[in-house]
């Protein structure tokens, strides 16, 4: 049996074990220490962001960028329903309402239209939106941080899978109050398990960073007058990371290029249609996505599945999830859609050529 095609796995740069043996020589196997800082340097070299804070994950990120703002308990959190959960799940720590948001076909992202029916149909003013830009490819940014703007609600941006994506020459992330990428396994970039917020304020990334510290106040002993989390990231893997930051426009240019070679061999064919990208803006085509027309996602994903090809059906949207059958939502079916529709095709960028061929032609003779 050939070995098994994932969706899209880690990808070293080769340069991960040196930056980790440094960390070794230093001694510093904690977390903090100088790796953390270099990677956080790298972040907002890459992003222009100003103040960034490496973190376990990306969900723990959006968890602090909730607790900084001050929402709790009865406040109502809008959110991209087109998702995956942990970009949600935070409002639940913080017991907040959350209000879901679905897509449109242009961006398969949040609708802005829908936006401003949620704003007012809420049955409370909104503190925050939690926008997620899906799959690498950015969500109608500008006018969506207006909307929010003109209703003063906080902005947070997802860009858990849009690393190095850009919004209207603005790198994803970096337009609203916090922004937050995420280095699990399987992202575009990889430090095994981590995550990264950023923010244009200074003071908040700092009290970030108090919350993530277990809330220690300043004295010799252990004070607290306020609870927080253990959220940092360690020194080790912060190494991975430096190394990872290093290749990032490789990375891009690969799955864009895995992207263009799936459209050349599937275009047209089964009434399939690829993720869009809006004008002015670059995603980082983190998975190549698409919906068929009249095919079953399923049985594609099981024919692949026969030849040990990893594949996903798109993300169920929050709205559909059975822990939000009861939960605040504006919809219009596109994300329903889409997830019925839906497929995610392997994009790991190891894949060459020929891989992408292999997995096309099977796609298509599961069309056929
Ligand atoms: C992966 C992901 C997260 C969570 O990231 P972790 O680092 O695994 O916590 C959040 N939102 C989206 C959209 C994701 O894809």
């Amino acid at each position: 049996m050939t070995p098994r095609l994932f969706l899209s796995p880690p990808h070293m740069s080769g340069r991960e074990q040196e930056y980790i043996a440094q960390a070794f020589e230093s001694n510093y196997v904690a977390p903090l220490g100088p790796m953390v800082e270099k990677f956080e340097q790298s972040i907002r070299d890459c992003t222009a962001a100003p103040n960034a804070l490496a973190l376990s994950s990306a969900t723990a990120a959006i968890h602090l960028a909730l607790r900084v703002l001050g929402i709790g308990e009865g406040d109502v959190v809008l959110a991209s329903s087109f998702t995956f959960i942990g970009s949600v799940a935070p409002i639940l720590y913080q017991n907040a309402t959350p209000f879901f948001i679905d897509s449109d076909l242009h961006s398969w992202n949040l609708d802005p239209d829908l936006l401003e029916q949620a704003i007012a149909a809420s049955p409370k003013k909104p503190k925050a939106l939690i926008l997620t830009h899906l799959y690498g490819q950015c969500a109608d940014l500008q006018r969506i941080a207006r909307i929010c703007d003109e209703h003063g609600i906080y902005l947070i941006e997802d860009a858990a899978e849009s690393l190095g994506a850009l919004c209207g020459g603005r790198q994803s992330g970096t337009m609203g109050i916090f922004g937050v990428y995420s280095f699990n396994g399987n992202k575009i970039l990889t430090t095994s398990g981590g995550g990264m917020l950023v923010s244009p304020h200074k003071e908040l990334i700092e009290k970030a960073r108090f919350f993530a510290t277990q809330a220690r106040d300043d004295a010799p002993h252990y004070e607290h007058t306020d609870y927080g989390y253990n959220y940092r990231m360690s020194n080790i893997l912060a190494a991975i990371g430096v190394a990872q930051m290093e290749v990032l426009e490789e990375r891009i240019a690969a799955r864009r290029q895995i992207f263009q070679w799936y459209r050349e061999a599937l275009e047209g064919i089964g009434e399939i249609s690829f993720m869009p990208e809006l004008p002015g803006s670059r995603g980082n085509r983190w998975l190549t996505t698409l919906t068929f027309g009249y095919a079953d996602p399923e049985k594609v994903r099981l024919a692949l599945e026969e030849y040990n090809i990893e594949s996903r059906p798109l993300w169920k949207p929050m709205h559909l999830q059975p822990l939000f059958r009861d939960a605040l939502r504006v919809e219009n079916g596109t994300s329903a859609q889409l997830f019925a529709r839906g497929i995610c095709l392997p994009s790991g960028t190891q894949m060459k050529h020929e891989d992408v061929m292999r997995v096309a032609g099977i796609v298509k003779k599961a069309l056929a």
